[in-house]
C-alpha cells in the first residue's frame, strides 16, 4: 500500500503536530496515545515509512522490537503495571486508523481493553504519565 506522507504519525514525526513523547532516537519514536484504551498507554513507531507491520523491512521491525520491550519495561516501573497488552493493527480490514505502522502497549487486562480510539483523555493525567515512564526508562 502507497505511503501517506500527510498521515497523523508523519507529521508527528516531522514536528508538524504535537505529541507526549516518552522516548526518541534516530530510528524510533515513543509517545502516548491521546484516546487511551488504559492509563499509559503509549505507542511506538519506527520512523521507517511503511504503512503495516508488513511493509517494514525486517531491520527496522526487528530494532523496533527492541525499543517496545525497553518502552515495556519502563511502563511495568514507572506505572507499577502487572500486565502489558502488545496489539498491532495491520490494514484498516483489522482496525488500524492511523496508516504508519506502530506497535500499542497498554497497561491493562485484554477483559478490560477501553473502546480503541474512541475518547480523549485527559491531557494532563496523560503527561504526568509520560512523566513516569520516562523517569523509569
Ligand atoms: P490504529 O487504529 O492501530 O491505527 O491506532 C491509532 C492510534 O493512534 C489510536 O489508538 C489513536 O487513539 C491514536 N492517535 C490518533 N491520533 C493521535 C495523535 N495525534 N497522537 C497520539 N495518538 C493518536
Amino acid at each position: 500500500m502507497a505511503y501517506d506522507e500527510q498521515n497523523i504519525f508523519a507529521r508527528i514525526l516531522r514536528g508538524e503536530l504535537p505529541a507526549i513523547k516518552v522516548y526518541e532516537d534516530d530510528q524510533v519514536l515513543a509517545f502516548m496515545d491521546i484516546m487511551p484504551q488504559a492509563d499509559g498507554h503509549t505507542l511506538v513507531i519506527p520512523k521507517t515509512p511503511a504503512v503495516t507491520l508488513l511493509d517494514l523491512p525486517a531491520d527496522a521491525a526487528a530494532y523496533t522490537i527492541q525499543v517496545v520491550q525497553k518502552v515495556a519495561k519502563a511502563i511495568e516501573v514507572g506505572l507499577d503495571a502487572q500486565g502489558i497488552v502488545l496489539m498491532q493493527l495491520s490494514g484498516a480490514a483489522a482496525g488500524q486508523t492511523v496508516p504508519h505502522v506502530h506497535f500499542h502497549l497498554i497497561p491493562t487486562s485484554v477483559h478490560q481493553l477501553g473502546k480503541h480510539a474512541a475518547q480523549m483523555g485527559d491531557q494532563e493525567k496523560i503527561k504526568a504519565q509520560a512523566e513516569k515512564i520516562k523517569a523509569a526508562l
